[in-house]
């Protein structure tokens, strides 16, 4: 039966910590921008008629009042 030398056990938990600890940063961090970027891909166009504003509301939204001028304008399907 061997037994392994005193320092390599707690060495070997300090790195798997440390491996840990990186991998769930990155999935962290990984789940985060692939949220944020679901929302941006969701979201739609609008341009106001009247003051020719751009501006992004949520999919599914059909008429977003303009921010600028609060004129409802009605998304254009293309
Ligand atoms: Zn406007």
């Amino acid at each position: 039966m061997v037994t392994p030398p005193d320092v390599s056990i707690p060495v070997l938990l300090y790195g798997l910590a440390v491996l840990g600890g990186f991998g769930f940063l990155w999935f962290y961090y990984d789940r985060r921008d692939r949220t944020r970027y679901d929302v941006e891909r969701r979201k739609i166009t609008f341009h106001c008629i009247r003051c020719d504003e751009l501006y992004t509301e949520r999919k599914g939204t059909e008429i977003a009042p303009c921010p600028r001028c609060g004129h409802a304008n009605v998304h254009l399907k293309f």
